[in-house]
């Protein structure tokens, strides 16, 4: 099974997944379009959060950076005057060094993945999606800033005019995600933000088509008309995109077979007929490990049925 995934809500299900199938026939594709360069390294926030989740070292409080951290070498860089856009944990940053300079030394962004995984002895594949850089722009009403500024620089706080991934139209879709669609029916998009997290995945020139070839099912981060925790709501509507389940299977329209709905959400299935999607429900909130296994368990039963 192939899954796009970016770092909170569709890692929750990742965890569950691995219980029910095993790791060599999961393959994530991520999205990069939160990576940022900072004090000289590229830190990739959702990768890390799958590769952290998958080497079990992941402080599941946050959902991102390594459990038991320390900081010292962020407050050294601060109290220096350096102003460092987000708090790195000392461990968390061995990973963003050990990763630039195997890109430094001529290393595509996949490859060192592919080596951290290595290293973490990780099973699961973990594919950014692209080796191309593509950054997500919010446009606010203080101008337009990268994704990272706006949500961990200025806590989100700006009213969003619009947002944007930028570089998309040059980027491709990486050789390894292409060769794994290949080889794969199934496609699982988890519980993640449509706009920064699946929309870049998807934007990437080609997608759409190799998905409309596919099996897919999808998860609704949207219960009701809420996002279960990010600015994914405020990014939607800036996009014109109805916030609710409906609206994100609509932005999949073209390609989503089914979608698996919160069973506390009271959008109406018949909504679903229009797109050609095929909806079910379940408990998608995913509090417990063993939320995340039983739908993911669901989702392995719908796939039979498509
Ligand atoms: P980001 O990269 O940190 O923004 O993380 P993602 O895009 O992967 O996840 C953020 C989205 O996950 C938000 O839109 C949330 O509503 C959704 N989300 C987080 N936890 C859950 C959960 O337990 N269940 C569901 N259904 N959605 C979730």
């Amino acid at each position: 099974m192939i899954i796009f995934s970016g770092g909170t809500g569709t890692p929750k299900l990742l965890e569950g997944l691995c219980e029910v199938m095993p790791d060599e026939e999961i393959t994530v594709v991520v999205n990069t379009a939160e990576d940022i360069w900072l004090s000289g390294n590229l830190v990739t926030p959702d990768i890390d959060t799958v590769l952290y989740l998958l080497s079990d070292r992941l402080d599941r409080s946050r959902w991102w950076g390594i459990k038991g951290d320390t900081y010292r070498t962020h407050k050294n860089l601060v109290e220096q005057g350096h102003n460092e856009l987000m708090m790195l944990g000392d461990v968390d940053r061995a990973t963003h060094i050990m990763r630039s300079d195997l890109m430094r030394s001529g290393m595509t962004l996949t490859e060192a993945t592919m080596k951290l995984c290595d290293s973490f002895g990780i099973k699961v594949k973990v594919l950014p999606m692209s080796d191309d850089p593509v950054a997500t722009i919010v446009n606010t009403i203080e101008g337009e800033i990268h994704f990272q500024d706006f949500w961990v620089g200025k806590r989100g706080e700006p009213e969003i005019l619009g947002v944007y991934q930028q570089g998309i139209e040059k980027a491709s879709i990486s050789s390894s995600v292409l060769n794994a669609l290949e080889d794969e029916d199934d496609v699982l998009i988890g519980p993640s933000n449509p706009v920064t997290s699946v929309g870049p995945i998807i934007e990437l020139n080609g997608m759409r088509d190799i998905l409309r070839d596919k099996n897919v099912i999808s998860v609704s981060p949207i219960i009701g008309n809420e996002p279960v925790s990010g600015p994914a709501a405020r990014l939607m509507a800036s996009k014109g995109m109805e916030v609710s389940s409906f609206g994100v299977a609509s932005y999949y329209s073209d390609f989503v077979d089914h979608m698996i709905v919160d069973e506390r959400d009271t959008v109406e299935d018949k909504r679903f007929i229009e797109i050609d999607c095929t909806v079910s429900r379940a408990d998608t909130l995913m509090l417990s490990v063993d939320v995340s296994i039983g739908l993911s368990e669901r989702i392995l039963e719908r796939f039979l049925d498509i």
